[in-house]
């Protein structure tokens, strides 16, 4: 695959869970169409000039050295890192991309540093070796194949990332998922508790709305739909004591004009 050399690797993120991130990759061949805030970015700043230009990915190929001088650096202010923001860790049908990240989870652990990951491709079993304080998450928003081809046409099918992250859950690791962007009834009818029930062994759900998407809004009622699929997860967490967190804007104030 393509590569590129990068000058550095770590930094803190300003997103609302996040502390640091690595990407080790530019581009993504998962292609989500809600559409995808990374290939925006990528788009505005020149590092990716179509969207074709995007789904073809290049590994960094310097993500090892720059990690050996960049973690003594930061390592005393680093709670966790994540892997990744503007790119996916285990890209589907990317062993290279995979390997490297379990080689940057591997020196980052080494060094006492925690990681969490989240894919739309498959979590590797060797993740199970790694230290379990890392949490490993998958992101799901629908369980319907059709959909999942038309909007996220390059990740992994659902079952099969279902099946890995409840491997790692089996073998006790830490799993979350994030059912995020949610999409309105208007790209799709479903019922968010069939989601919920097929996750149920996870320790945290983490859920937000789609953004950027003007169809969201020429669904009349979108505002009461969000808050209340959001109080449908927060009750679920509560009841299955797990943890959850409901990204920002997701819950708003329903007016009359809404
Ligand atoms: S998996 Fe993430 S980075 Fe990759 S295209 Fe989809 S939204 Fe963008």
């Amino acid at each position: 695959m393509k590569t590129i050399k990068r000058k550095t690797l770590l930094y803190k993120t300003g997103v609302e869970y996040g502390d640091y991130t690595i990407n080790i990759a530019e581009g993504c061949s998962h292609g989500c169409k809600y559409p995808c805030y990374a290939m925006m970015m990528a788009k505005r700043f020149g590092k990716a000039k179509t969207y074709e230009d995007w789904c073809s990915p290049k590994l960094v190929s310097n993500a090892l050295e720059l990690l050996d001088k960049e973690i003594p650096k930061y390592k005393s202010k680093i709670q966790s890192v994540q892997l990744c923001f503007t790119t996916d860790p285990f890209m589907y049908n990317y062993p290279e991309i995979s390997d490297m990240s379990i080689k940057c989870i591997k020196k980052l652990n080494n060094n006492g540093i925690k990681c969490t990951a989240l894919t739309k491709g498959i979590l590797p079993k060797e993740l199970a070796e790694l230290s379990k304080e890392n949490e490993y998450g998958i992101t799901l928003i629908s369980l319907n194949e059709d959909f999942r081809k038309e909007i996220e046409s390059g990740s992994a099918p659902y079952k099969d990332r279902i099946n890995a992250l409840r491997y790692l859950h089996d073998k006790n690791c830490k799993t979350w998922v994030s059912i995020e962007p949610y999409p309105t009834p208007n790209f799709i009818e479903q019922n968010l508790s069939d989601i919920l029930n097929e996750i149920s062994f996870v320790d945290k759900i983490i859920f937000g709305r789609l953004n950027y998407n003007a169809k969201v809004s020429q669904y009349k009622d979108y505002k009461k739909f969000f808050n209340e699929m959001a109080n449908l997860v927060i009750n679920y967490c509560k009841s299955n004591n797990k943890q959850y967190h409901i990204k920002e804007g997701t819950i708003t104030e329903e007016t009359k004009e809404d």
